[in-house]
C-alpha cells in the first residue's frame, strides 16, 4: 500500500518573499550578475563580519578557494573519506590529489591525528568538512595546519549559521566555502560563497568566477561589464546571477527562523531516540550547532537496505549521508592507509527526515517509526 503523504528527507523551504523577490528581478530583465549580488554579498560581509565572494555553487567555492591558495598539479590535500563526493571533485578539479583521511566516531569530522599520518611533502592544505553542522576539534585542526603550514579550507556547506567558541563559523580562520543549494540550512536556488579576510584570495576569486576577466566584478554589479581586459590566470564561469541572489536575500533574513526550527526538532529526535539505547545519535550542543542533516548509527549488523524500505513503505524517506569517496573508482588511489572508523561507521549511518517544513508531530512519527522498525 501507498502512504498517502511521503515525508522528505529534506527540501527547500520557500514562501511568497522569495517568489516576489524573483518576480522583480524577471521583471527588470537583468538577469546576470549585477547590484542584487553585490547586495547579497554585502549582507553576507555583514553576517560573517569580514568579506564574502557569491558564486554559482558550492563545490565552485571550493574549486576557486583551491585554486587561489595556489593548489594544483602535484599537490595533495587531505580530506575526510566521508562527505559529500564535491568536496573531492573540487580537489581534483584543481589538478591536485584528495587524500582520504579519516573520522573522530563521535563527531563525524576529520580526525587530525589520522590526517598527520598521510602528511607528505607534497601535501599543501587540508579541508575539514564541517558534518552536519558540527565543526569537531576546529581548534585542533588549526593547530595541526599551522605546525605543518598547511592552508586550510574549510567545507562549511553544512554549517551555515554555526557557531564556535562563540563565533560564526566563516568569521575566523583561513577560508570557509558554504553552499546555498535548494536542501542547504539557507538557499539560493544554486549558489555559494568564499569567506576569508586574505586579499589575495578575494582578489582572485572576483576575477576566476568571471572567466578570469580582471576586475570584471565590479563593473557587474553596476550593470556593465569590460570589453577590454586582460586575463591573469586560469576562470571559469561561475558567477552568480541575479535570480539567486534575489533568494539567498530573502533567505538570509530568515536565518534565525530556521535556526531555531532546526534545533527545535533535531533536540525532539535525540530525546525520543534516547529511549532505545540501539541507536546512536551525534553529540551536538545545539547552542551553537545548527544541524543540517539528522544522521543516526544503526546497531551492528542491521540491514541498512531493509530499514530504508520498511520507512519508506511508511512514508519516510531517508537518506545516507555518506558512501565514503576512497571506495570510488575515481578516488580510490589503490594503495593507502586504512580508514577503520569510516569503514566500520558509513554502513550504519541513516539519515532522517530534518527540514524546517517538519512539526514536532512529523519528529515523532519518523522516530517511533524507526524505533518499532529496528526492534521488529
Ligand atoms: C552541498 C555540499 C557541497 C557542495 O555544494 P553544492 O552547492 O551542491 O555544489 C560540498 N560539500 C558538502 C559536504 C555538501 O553537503
Amino acid at each position: 500500500m501507498k502512504p498517502e503523504r511521503m515525508m522528505r528527507l529534506s527540501k527547500s523551504c520557500l514562501g511568497n518573499a522569495e517568489k516576489q523577490a524573483v518576480m522583480e528581478v524577471l521583471d527588470r530583465e537583468f538577469l546576470g550578475m549585477g547590484a542584487k549580488v553585490q547586495h547579497f554579498e554585502q549582507a553576507l560581509t555583514e553576517f560573517f563580519g569580514r568579506p564574502a565572494v557569491c558564486v554559482v555553487n558550492g563545490t565552485a567555492a571550493l574549486h576557486l578557494a583551491l585554486q587561489a591558495s595556489g593548489i594544483s598539479v602535484g599537490d595533495e590535500v587531505l580530506v575526510p573519506s566521508l562527505t559529500y563526493v564535491a568536496s573531492f571533485q573540487a580537489i581534483s578539479a584543481t589538478g591536485a590529489k584528495p587524500v582520504s583521511c579519516d573520522v573522530n566516531p563521535r563527531t563525524l569530522t576529520l580526525d587530525w591525528r589520522d590526517a598527520e599520518l598521510r602528511l607528505t611533502h607534497q601535501t599543501c592544505a587540508v579541508m575539514p568538512v564541517h558534518y552536519s553542522g558540527g565543526v569537531g576539534d576546529l581548534d585542533g585542526i588549526y593547530a595541526f595546519s599551522r605546525k605543518h603550514n598547511l592552508r586550510v579550507i574549510e567545507d562549511a556547506a553544512h554549517a551555515f549559521g554555526t557557531t564556535h567558541n562563540g563565533k560564526r563559523v566563516g568569521s575566523f580562520g583561513d577560508i570557509a566555502c558554504f553552499s546555498f543549494d535548494g536542501i542547504k540550512n539557507i538557499t539560493s536556488g544554486e549558489g555559494g560563497c568564499i569567506v576569508t579576510d586574505d586579499e589575495q584570495v578575494l582578489q582572485q576569486v572576483r576575477d576566476a568566477r568571471l572567466l578570469g576577466v580582471e576586475k570584471d566584478s565590479e563593473r557587474r554589479y553596476m550593470g556593465e561589464r569590460s570589453w577590454e581586459f586582460d586575463v591573469l590566470a586560469q576562470g571559469w564561469r561561475y558567477h552568480m546571477s541575479e535570480i539567486m541572489a534575489a533568494i539567498g536575500l530573502v533567505q538570509l533574513g530568515r536565518i534565525e527562523e530556521f535556526t531555531e526550527k532546526r534545533r527545535l526538532l533535531a533536540r525532539r529526535y535525540d530525546e525520543l531516540l534516547a529511549r532505545t539505547n540501539r541507536l546512536i545519535s551525534l553529540p551536538h550542543d545545539y547552542t551553537a550547532v545548527v544541524p543540517h542533516i539528522y544522521p543516526i548509527l544503526l546497531p551492528e549488523g542491521t540491514d541498512r537496505n531493509v530499514v530504508r524500505s520498511r520507512m519508506l513503505d511508511a512514508g519516510i524517506q531517508t537518506g545516507v549521508h555518506y558512501q565514503p569517496n576512497h571506495v570510488l573508482s575515481y578516488f580510490g588511489h589503490g594503495k593507502t592507509l586504512p580508514l577503520p572508523v569510516t569503514d566500520n561507521i558509513s554502513p550504519k549511518l541513516l539519515s532522517l527526515p530534518l527540514h524546517p517544513d517538519l512539526s514536532l508531530a512529523d519528529i515523532d512519527y519518523c522516530a517511533s517509526k524507526l524505533i518499532e522498525v529496528i526492534n521488529g
